[in-house]
């Protein structure tokens, strides 16, 4: 994992000494991911099939709309199903979100501790 470039927050803590090990300068701040690896593998199954849902969900909808412009009126019908899909997609998309999410925090490069969420 790279350690993202320092900005003020960083800066601020440059000086700082680690609270675990007690080196100053030492301190950076990471993006790490908010669960474990398991979590996230999970959080991507569930986040994969959703952008396929919601491609699928679209081009049904424009496929309905499209036949219901042709006098296709039967095609109407199936519309409601295809907002279902993309209602629904969009909904596991968020939780596959919430479960792939990264965090920020502050970590010394020398012990490898974790200080404190950053904002
Ligand atoms: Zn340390």
């Amino acid at each position: 994992m790279q350690p993202i470039p320092l900005n003020l927050q960083a800066a601020r803590l440059g000086g700082a000494a680690c609270r675990v090990c007690q080196q100053p300068g030492s301190l950076e701040i990471r993006k790490i991911h908010r669960f474990s690896t398991p979590v996230v593998v999970i959080g991507w199954l569930i986040l994969l099939p959703t952008f396929l849902g919601m491609a699928a969900g679209a081009l049904g909808l424009a496929g309905a709309g499209l036949a219901a412009s042709h006098g296709g009126d039967a095609a109407l019908s199936t519309t409601p199903i295809w907002i279902f899909i993309i209602i629904a997609s969009f909904m596991g998309g968020l939780l596959g979100y919430l479960l792939v999410m990264k965090k920020k925090v502050i970590t010394c490069s020398r012990c490898g501790g974790v200080h404190a969420e950053a904002v």
